[in-house]
């Protein structure tokens, strides 16, 4: 037993002493596997309550981390609420034995678990935050036995997704508290559309690994797909924590709220307050201290954390702990490892004056560094690095979406890809069957801010590479290309002020048909509410027509197979854009035979 909890046990021995009535705890514990029936006897030889309640307690001090966890859980399934509180504090993590051995390589089986749940890989570079990290696992292990929140709040780009994958890079905890898996879920700012697709995907993967043969219909509202994910989580995933990534509104949270275990990441530290549950949570207060950051430069540039250059210090500070200044000004001196005064000039240039009322973060540092990383790169690797500017927050894309934008052939994308993820300007996800590719919010801020005179044509860029590159229809695969063009194609056209692009894709029956059989009509639907008043200018009432026909066919554009979308428009009003379209290509198939 850790020496925090045998302490706590000793101070409060008396009390529990006096109240409790060992039988029915004992009965948790036994259960637990962390005492015997033998064990159970002998304190059962004691004729009083309160001498049973004794020798128990003489046991407790006898035994593990995990004795005294399970005694704890206990107490709080035997409502001795009060009691239990009084062991709250110094709940000891169990795993002490195995984590020491495991927590730097963990073992096939947990890494295997974590990447089917896609639960996010170390960065390149990276050091341990530990006593953070252990805050974590100490509360992750509080829902060993009951279902609960834990909120991780703290500023944008303070560690806080890092700190969650790594908080549950842990043989111990996995194998003791979630043998269900992890599964890793990121939200970001999305509206209801987007979150339904989000849970859709996480249903779909939690059901394709249960059974490949699986097909069930995806779930076509929100409600529904709360009630799908409760019954996946509880019947077939128990004791499994959900992670759920970048949370920005309450909203979101009471989609989840189904009395499973979640880890949350978040800045807003009131965001549980409107589910239920047991909730707690753990502050990363600033960046990282100055040690760590000075962990990261040493090891970007290969040296012993004594041989770094005086300069060093003044660079982390100037870098204000952020993790992901520090990653990419390290980046920056492993290629020109005599550059500490320059980058150091660099950052203290003042050259960025904007005012975010946000968030009291310093942005200024990493503005400094993000021009700094972009200087270094050739003039027309930074003319592409600007096109991300247009990519919408928190959406990851795969290297064949830029092989379009770009019209470069994948393998050069891919070295060029390389070189910005090398340079910490990109991030990759590598769990699926396609690398994944993304920025970081403050990255995408910094972006749009330093090209936003250019947004409209950048967008257009991706409209007419799109359009260049799909000249004979759009894309049929279902790949996470595909999907891209499905699900942004639309919002590209409305950026890029391309009305007329915008009506004739959303006025055309096969691109609904399309859309709605490869990501289903609640995307579609939200399109025309969406953009209705660039439509509107156009014609409202074929908008109204086709919204119509969504709405009313929902269900049935919701089935496997897929039904033919033609006879369904059939059966609009005589007076309908959609019903005449369909009429057309009716005809169309009656004369080809
Ligand atoms: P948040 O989720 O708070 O916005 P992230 O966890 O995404 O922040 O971290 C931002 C970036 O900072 C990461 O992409 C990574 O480059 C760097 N970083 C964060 N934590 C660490 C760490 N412990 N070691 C090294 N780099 C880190």
């Amino acid at each position: 037993l850790e020496e925090g909890a045998r302490c706590r046990l000793l101070l409060v021995r008396h009390q529990l002493e006096q109240d409790i009535k060992p039988s029915y705890l004992m009965d948790h514990m036994i259960s637990d596997g962390v005492i015997t029936v033998d064990e159970e006897e002998r304190i059962r030889t004691y004729s009083t309550r309160r001498d049973q309640a004794a020798a128990l307690l003489e046991l407790l001090l006898r035994k593990d981390n995990r004795a005294y966890i399970s005694f704890y859980n206990a107490l709080v399934k035997e409502t001795y609420e009060d009691l239990a509180s009084l062991l709250q504090r110094d709940l000891p993590r169990i795993s002490t034995k195995t984590r020491n051995s495991t927590s730097d390589v963990p073992s096939l089986n947990v890494q295997t678990v974590l990447s089917e749940g896609g639960v996010p890989q170390r960065p390149v570079v990276f050091v341990s935050r530990t006593e953070l990290v252990n805050r974590v696992r100490d509360n992750l292990y509080r829902l060993l036995k009951e279902p609960g929140w834990i909120t991780i709040f703290g500023m944008a780009g303070s560690g806080k997704s890092v700190l969650a994958a790594e908080a549950v890079r842990d043989h111990g905890l996995i194998e003791d508290c979630f043998p269900g898996g992890v599964h890793w879920l990121s939200i970001g700012q999305v509206d209801k559309p987007d979150l339904l697709v989000k849970i859709q995907s996480l249903c779909f993967r939690l059901e394709q690994s249960l059974d490949s043969q699986s097909l069930h219909r995806p779930p076509n509202s929100l409600d529904e797909a709360k009630e799908r994910l409760r019954f996946l989580m509880l019947r077939k995933y128990p004791k499994s924590l959900l992670i759920l990534d970048d949370i920005w509104d309450s909203a979101v949270l009471k989609a989840f709220d189904i009395h499973c275990r979640i880890l949350l990441t978040t800045r807003n530290r009131t965001l549980t307050d409107s589910v239920s549950g047991a909730k707690y949570e753990v502050e990363v207060e600033s960046g990282l201290d100055d040690n760590k950051s000075l962990e990261i430069l040493a090891l970007y540039t290969n040296t012993k954390l004594q041989g770094l250059p005086e300069e060093a210090r003044s660079i982390v500070r100037e870098c204000k702990g952020s993790p992901l200044v520090v990653s990419l000004i390290g980046a920056l001196l492993r290629e020109k490892p005599n550059r500490w005064r320059y980058y150091l000039i660099q950052l203290q240039q003042k050259q960025f004056k904007r005012i975010r009322k946000s968030s009291s973060y310093d942005y200024d540092a990493l503005d400094q560094a993000m021009a700094a990383s972009l200087e270094v790169l050739p003039e027309e690797h930074q003319e592409l690095y600007k096109d991300f500017t247009v990519i919408e927050k928190d959406v990851k894309i795969p290297a064949k979406v830029l092989s379009v934008l770009w019209d470069l052939e994948p393998e050069e994308v891919e070295d060029i890809l390389e070189e910005f993820v090398n340079k910490s300007l990109l991030f990759v996800d590598n769990h699926s069957k396609t690398n994944l590719y993304y920025l970081h919010d403050l990255q995408l801020d910094f972006l749009v801010e330093q090209n936003r005179t250019e947004l409209e044509s950048l967008h257009a860029k991706v409209v007419r590479q799109y359009q260049q590159h799909y000249r004979d229809g759009p894309p049929t695969s279902r790949d996470e290309e595909s999907l891209y063009w499905f699900r942004y194609l639309t919002y590209h056209m409305a950026k890029a002020n391309l009305s007329q692009e915008l009506y004739s894709l959303m006025f055309s029956l096969d691109w609904v048909s399309i859309k709605a059989e490869i990501l289903g009509p609640a995307h579609l639907i939200n399109d025309y509410v969406e953009f209705a008043t660039i439509l509107d200018k156009e014609n409202s009432d074929v908008r109204s027509q086709f919204q119509d026909f969504l709405s009313m066919n929902g269900h049935q554009l919701e089935q496997r197979p897929f039904p033919d979308v033609v006879q369904l428009a059939l059966s609009q009003p005589q007076t309908s854009e959609v019903y005449r379209q369909a009429l057309q290509k009716a005809q169309g198939r009656a004369s080809s035979g």
